[in-house]
């Protein structure tokens, strides 16, 4: 685990976090879909007119940069539903990975990525189905962190989970998806494409066996 240097670079745009929260328990992964490095985007989440921030920016060479502290709550996720709550920037840290959408996040980024999950949720006891894309609460509106981005690498270091397909009812599946953590109100066809968006990269076509399995198993072992 690499060791975690954060450096500060104060963001106006925050906010103390609503509903009696202290501590987060959910962990918000985005890209910036800007290009030339963390800094256009650092730039972006500071300005008080853009109203938009985050916790970290991640750059491609590994450098951690705070924006906006912990205890506070920072303005990421916009519009969004997770285990059945409205307001996930009060819920959450968010982590955005300098990319521009298209491109591989680099070994150095992904490294970095981890120490800071591995510390963050050790802090505040964050398990790691608490780890999610912002696709994941914003489906039909938001696809980052994309399908590029290795879910199973940080699953395989406890940073996230993931599925294994088991036996399952496809007429379950909406219930299943629901249950570990899918309560926005999107048609059947748009929570198919987030979720598939970040276990089934790739996959088409209508739901099947395998989207029913994985969503199975996902609500057995981790409800929200
Ligand atoms: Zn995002």
């Amino acid at each position: 685990m690499s060791p975690l240097i954060i450096r500060d670079c104060p963001s106006p745009n925050h906010g103390p976090r609503k509903g009696g929260v202290a501590a987060p328990d959910l962990i918000l992964i985005h890209y910036t879909a800007m290009q030339g490095g963390p800094n256009p985007a650092i730039k972006r989440l500071c300005d008080p007119e853009t109203e938009v921030s985050c916790h970290y920016v991640i750059g491609e060479s590994g450098d951690i940069t705070r924006l906006v502290p912990d205890d506070r709550r920072a303005w990421h996720a916009g519009a969004g539903q997770w285990g059945g709550s409205d307001d996930v920037n009060s819920r959450s840290l968010g982590i955005e990975l300098s990319n521009d959408g298209h491109s591989p996040f680099p070994a150095p980024q992904m490294d970095a990525l981890e120490a800071l999950l591995h510390d963050r949720m050790a802090r505040y006891g964050i398990p790691p189905q608490g780890v999610i894309g912002h696709s994941d609460c914003a489906p039909g509106r938001k696809i980052d962190p994309g399908k590029r981005f290795d879910w199973q690498r940080l699953a395989r270091r406890g940073l996230a989970v993931w599925p294994r397909s088991v036996p399952a009812d496809p007429e379950a599946f909406r219930r299943h998806a629901r249950t570990f953590g899918y309560t926005s109100s999107v048609d059947n066809e748009t929570l198919l494409a987030a979720f598939r968006l970040r276990f089934r990269p790739g996959a088409q076509g209508p739901l099947d066996a395998t989207d029913a399995g994985l969503a199975a198993d996902l609500a057995h072992r981790f409800p929200a």
